[in-house]
């Protein structure tokens, strides 16, 4: 399959538009952006550290990738082990019922992606056969299967804490795939990736005290990998007018925090490679889950963008985890 470069040098989405950060974009800084990005997407093919799927932001995964990534996920697990978080797993799909409460279609929808599965006769069988053999799409012959593909790792953990959490609150350990329908030629950019999130379901001071006081530890555990970070307010890219409301609503508030690294340079929009999230009751109140002294539950997520994290390592010190700077090595114990 060909894959056209050009694809994916328009101005990035509003996530990977940081705030107050690097200088702004002049006129032709996109070309320079999409061919920045097409250059490191190109190293890390060619030095046989990530695999082309042939669908843009879908890859293998070598072993130089999976040593790096397993060695920044542990150091992630390890910088919040005062947590003693409770360790949760789940499937990359989660049901319809669980999606649906957490809003998320409403806020993207442009992201979202559902499971489709095959419900038919043998008839329906065979028109779907006859449209393949006449070279047309087939997939409108599958039904919805009632499953999303997890977006957001922490969504499946709200439905499951039941309607009161303790006091003091509950901290969780998930980590898992994400998926999300930004099909992208900028490495960066996945479709399917992997969050690793420490989630609190408590009070809404013990939440936003969650969200602040895992902040300096994030900052200066991604400084520790010899990356330059800036934590600046998100801008997630809420869809549609009433996003815009949303977004800025997000920005006033000061709610969700971004670890941002230059990937491209200084002078290019940096990139966010972990979050920091206040939800306040959002998913409380979805999910009908009150704290110890009765008022509606708040929580708060940090986010470890794993392959994010990976790619910005590759980017900062070459695609040789061998010839890295001891300090970057060590502080990843490779
Ligand atoms: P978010 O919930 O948007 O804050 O996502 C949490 C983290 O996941 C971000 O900080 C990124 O590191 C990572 N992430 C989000 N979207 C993508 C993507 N399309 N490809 C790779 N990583 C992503
Ligand atoms: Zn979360």
């Amino acid at each position: 399959m060909t894959i056209h470069l050009d694809h994916d040098t328009a101005a990035p989405a509003a996530s990977e538009t940081a705030v107050g950060t690097t200088a702004a974009p002049v006129e032709d800084s996109a070309d320079a952006l999409g061919a920045a990005r097409a250059e490191l997407r190109d190293r890390l093919l060619a030095d046989g550290v990530l695999l082309d799927l042939g669908s843009p932001g879908l890859y293998g995964r070598t072993g130089v990738f999976e040593r790096v990534y397993s060695a920044v996920d542990a150091a992630a697990v390890r910088s919040q082990a005062d947590l003693d978080a409770e360790v949760l797993r789940f499937p990359p799909v989660e049901p319809l019922a669980s999606f649906e409460r957490t809003d998320y279609i409403a806020s993207f929808p442009d992201l979202a992606a559902s499971i489709s599965g095959f419900t038919g006769d043998d008839r329906t069988h065979r028109a779907l056969l006859a449209a393949r053999e006449r070279g047309e799409r087939w997939e409108g012959f599958l039904e919805p299967a009632d499953l999303m593909l997890t977006p957001a790792v922490c969504h499946p953990v709200y439905g499951l804490v039941g309607d009161t959490v303790p006091e003091g609150g509950r901290s969780f350990d998930i980590l898992g795939d994400s998926f999300r329908r930004e099909p992208s030629l900028d490495p960066m950019r996945l479709q399917a990736f992997h969050m690793h999130e420490f989630v609190h379901i408590g009070t809404p001071a013990s939440a936003k005290a969650h969200r602040d006081d895992r902040i300096p530890v994030m900052h200066a555990l991604l400084e520790s990998f010899g990356l330059e970070i800036d934590v600046v307010p998100a801008n997630d890219p809420f869809f549609g007018r009433v996003g815009q409301m949303l977004a800025r609503n997000q920005v006033e508030q000061a709610l969700k925090f971004e670890f941002v690294t230059p990937v491209y340079g200084p002078g290019h929009d940096a990139t966010a490679i972990s979050s920091a999230n206040l939800h306040e009751d959002h998913f409380g109140t979805a999910f009908g889950i009150r704290s110890a002294d009765g008022g509606v539950a708040h929580s708060a997520c940090i986010a470890f963008g794993l392959e994010r994290i990976t790619i910005a390592l590759f980017a900062a010190h070459g695609t040789d985890p061998d010839e890295w700077p001891a300090a970057v090595r060590s502080a990843l114990a490779l």
